[in-house]
């Protein structure tokens, strides 16, 4: 007889047969997630996010006409001597949006604004810091100037029927201002994906009431509900939901007629309280229910009736690393957004790492520029999946691919940083 248990593979292994890859999980994920149809029409500063539904063709050149890029002196370089000072007449003014009308003739020139229109007769702007004005109030100017300085040509940023905005586009900050700059004032954009959420396990309580023994306070619904509000999504809270085969059922029937996605936190491993999985196979579908990462492994993904279902394991930090992963994209190909990919940057580990190969893992860092100016990062401390500090207190995860088997102080490695503003 064996001294040893056989074991099924659980959390602890580092390679899991039954575990999907990585990338398998995402492509899943965009095969199965079919975007919105419905659209609508809304102002531009309600767009910031939105994902585009036509391509938007500009209906006429930015900047209209040709423009100042300087103050200073609008002249027609034909006018000049060549190889030595020019002494030239000021004839008017040319102020952004006030144009200077007159003629502007040889041996004369304009004053000019940034961003005025530049006036008939003259092809270049020289700098106000780059003439002299004589006591008599004459500009004088040397031959060292070109057709064409300082002056923005009509169309330079966009020219009349060119595509700015492609079908598909997420909404930017700038976007918004390039529809703007095109006297756009509506769009019409996709509607949001609504996506609803709860939370499962008989330990949890709400802020307000007592920890009783063996209770926790329920924080994953608090971490969703933020990350999921800086995304373009219309959210509904189905608040904490009991251990109970009958109350999941019950709660994934309501959430299904409701939203385009359904999220649900713990409940996903193999435990004997862990209803989320037969629910499902009652209900819907099952594409995968574990993925070779760590932390996150169980995510139970698959679809009742119309709507996605992802269940996410119950440990705090896994509910946001497989957000960041997955429910992300998730989203995105739901609203019709290109898939995008988080951007790595290469740092230097000030910390060993401990890893064996068959998971991607996702460790809590803090990334921060050393005095050569290269990104280098220390782990947060103790990396427990339910050590929801490890979170709040990184920057980036440290991303360690399957291959890697551990990191030296010194090795490099892949960081992806959290957050983004542009
Ligand atoms: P489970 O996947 O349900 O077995 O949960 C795994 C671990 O995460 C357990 O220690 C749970 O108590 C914890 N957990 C589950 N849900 C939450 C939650 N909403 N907030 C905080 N911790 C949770
Ligand atoms: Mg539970």
């Amino acid at each position: 007889m064996s001294n040893k248990i056989s074991s099924a593979p659980s959390c602890a292994d580092p390679f899991d047969p039954e575990s999907i890859s990585m990338s398998e999980a995402l492509d899943k994920i965009q095969q199965r997630v079919l975007p919105v149809h419905a659209c609508e029409r809304l102002p531009i500063r309600e767009c910031l996010d939105r994902v585009n539904n036509e391509a938007v063709k500009s209906p006429h050149n930015v900047p209209p006409l040709p423009n100042s890029a300087m103050d200073g002196f609008a002249v027609a370089i034909g006018s000049l001597a060549q190889g030595e000072v020019t002494e030239l007449e000021e004839v008017g003014t040319a102020f952004a949006g006030n144009p200077f009308n007159g003629n502007c003739g040889p041996g004369q020139c304009v004053r000019i604004m940034t961003g005025a229109l530049v006036p008939e007769g003259t092809d270049a702007v020289i700098m106000q810091e780059q003439v002299e004005i004589t006591e008599t109030g004459k500009i004088r100017v040397d031959s060292d100037h070109r057709v064409g300085e300082n002056i923005r040509l009509a169309g330079e940023d966009v020219v009349k029927g060119e595509i700015v905005i492609d079908a598909g586009a997420r909404l930017s900050p700038a976007d918004i201002g390039v529809l703007a700059s095109l006297g756009i004032g509506q769009l019409q954009v996709k509607r949001k994906p609504v996506v609803a959420f709860f939370s499962t396990g008989d330990e949890l309580v709400s802020i307000g009431e007592k920890l009783q023994p063996g209770k926790i306070y329920d924080s994953n619904r608090y971490s969703l509900h933020c990350m999921l509000s800086r995304m373009a999504v219309d959210v509904i809270d189905l608040g904490v939901v009991k251990d109970e085969p009958a109350a999941m059922r019950e709660v994934l029937e309501n959430a299904s007629k409701r939203a385009d996605l359904i999220i649900s936190t713990g409940g996903v491993s193999v435990g004997e309280a862990d209803y989320i999985k037969p629910a499902l196979a009652d209900l819907g579908t099952t594409e995968f229910w574990k993925i070779a990462i760590k932390p996150g492994r169980p995510l139970t993904f698959g679809q009742i009736d119309a709507s996605i279902f992802m269940g996410l394991p119950g440990n705090p930090v896994a509910v946001m690393v497989t957000f960041s992963q997955f429910v992300v994209p998730a989203i995105d190909a739901l609203a019709g957004a290109k898939p995008r990919r988080p951007a790595l940057f290469r740092a230097r580990a000030l910390d060993a790492m401990r890893k064996k190969p068959g998971r991607y893992e996702f460790q809590r860092g803090i990334a921060t520029l050393d005095d050569k100016n290269e990104w280098q990062v220390a782990k947060t401390g103790k990396q427990g999946s339910g050590i929801l500090t490890s979170m709040s207190r990184a920057n980036c995860f440290i991303v360690l691919p399957d291959e890697n088997d551990g990191v030296e102080a010194g090795d490099e490695v892949q960081i992806q940083f959290f957050d983004w503003s542009l």
